[in-house]
């Protein structure tokens, strides 16, 4: 039995998650589930999966949260505030943790939980964009186990001997990232001025929270995952190849020198690659519908626009530029994308912030995690000043 701790739960991949745990009952249990400000959903989550603990992030929550678990009949532990999330993340209630929160708010727990050598399955992307190294000492440290979730990496995962090896030892000669594109492919910048946050949400294959969601339709999504399968697969920039696929059903592909290209291929619903991740090496069902090729539309191929999607080359230029670098992308990232969302900026200044906020603060190493989150806080300052001056 697998004692579970949703960071998260009450999002996309949360809810993705407490769907294939829910399909398992003799195998896993939600022992902790955790929310940022969504109290009514966190206690209807509460009352189907009946937690030992639900954390709220937010501190001013915790008295409502209760009252309500009570008010529904649900008798679990009640604790709210990072230094709750991190300790439920590295504590006794669980062997396992999904990091599913969004952002560089799970940072911290993604780390406590790598100290504490839990099973790690990784959907915040967003925690090894920012401190790769560090997140990986950590798994080394904790002598857990970090399995990612996010799908692209999921699929790099199985096309791979043994999950993560060496790659030039393996005989790997380009890791494949595919993309769908987003639901502006094929679109010119010109056409992208007005777009609406209601529009850039609108993903055509998968659904997803709000921010994921701007990030696929600027393809910043597939620059952190650039990043992040860097750190996962110890693998340079140079090997990493980003290539449209709008119909989502090749995940991602790994290429060895001999010339074949494995690939892994399904529906795209993540519960596939969250099944993986939970039960691995085993295979579990997920409730993913089989894959009906003959009646898939043909799988399209292009490269990707770089001039009309600058985030993709930012990103590529961040990891190029090393240390702390897709960092302070991820960070600029995060407030352009927040001001977006807010309609507070343009679609297309979502990159401009980026590109002003990553030449404003040139690369240092990468020494702890103090320094990291003084320097992330720095460029979101710094994007916060830029958007200032564009308004
Ligand atoms: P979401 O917005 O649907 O859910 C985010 C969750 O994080 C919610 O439970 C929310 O309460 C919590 N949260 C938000 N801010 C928080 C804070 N400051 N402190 C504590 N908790 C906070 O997002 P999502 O789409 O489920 O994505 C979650 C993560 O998984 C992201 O890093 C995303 O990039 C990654 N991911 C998502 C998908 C997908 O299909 N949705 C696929 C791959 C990777
Ligand atoms: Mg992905």
């Amino acid at each position: 039995m697998h004692d579970i701790a949703v960071l998260g739960a009450t999002g996309s991949i949360g809810g993705s998650t407490l769907d294939v745990i829910a399909r398992h009952p003799g195998r896993f249990r939600a022992t902790v589930l955790t929310a940022h400000r969504q109290v009514e959903a966190l206690v209807d989550l509460c009352a189907k999966h009946r937690p030992e603990l639900a954390v709220i992030a937010d501190p001013a929550l915790e008295g409502e949260l209760a009252r309500r678990l009570t008010a529904a009949g649900v008798r679990c532990e009640v604790a709210s505030g990072h230094a709750a999330l991190t300790a439920a993340a590295s504590g006794q209630l669980c062997d396992t943790v999904v990091a599913a929160i969004v952002g560089a708010a799970g940072l911290e727990s993604t780390l406590a939980a790598a100290r504490a050598g839990k099973r790690l399955l990784l959907a915040n992307k967003e925690s090894i964009v920012m401190a790769g190294p560090l997140l990986l000492e950590a798994v080394a440290t904790g002598k857990g186990a970090l399995i990612p979730v996010d799908s692209e990496h999921n699929a790099i995962f199985q096309c791979l001997p043994g999950g993560r090896p060496e790659l030039a030892r393996s005989g790997v000669r380009r890791l494949v990232l595919t993309a769908s594109g987003g639901p502006f492919r094929g679109r010119t910048r010109a056409e992208l001025a007005g777009i609406t946050p209601d529009q850039a949400c609108k993903h055509p294959n998968w659904v997803m929270g709000r921010k994921i969601s701007v990030d696929s339709a600027t393809l910043m999504n597939k620059g952190l995952e650039v990043i992040e399968a860097h750190h996962l697969f110890a693998a340079p920039a140079e090997v990493i190849e980003v290539v449209v696929h709008p119909q989502s059903l090749i995940h991602s592909m790994v290429e060895y020198v001999d010339g074949s290209v494995l690939a892994q291929l399904g529906n795209p619903d993540m519960r596939t690659a969250i099944a993986h991740a939970l039960a691995w090496p085993e295979r579990i069902e997920s409730g993913v519908p089989s894959l009906d090729l003959a009646r898939c539309a043909p799988l399209q191929f292009e490269p990707p626009d770089l001039t009309t999607f600058r985030c993709l080359a930012l990103a590529f230029q961040a990891l190029r530029a090393g240390g702390d670098a897709p960092a302070i992308l991820n960070a600029a990232n995060e407030v352009a994308v927040e001001a977006f969302l807010g309609g507070a900026l343009p679609f297309l200044s979502i990159a401009d912030v980026v590109e002003a906020v990553l030449a404003e603060l040139p690369a240092q190493a990468v020494v702890d995690v103090g320094t990291l989150c003084e320097r992330d806080r720095m460029a979101r300052e710094a994007a916060r000043r830029v958007l200032r001056d564009a308004c």
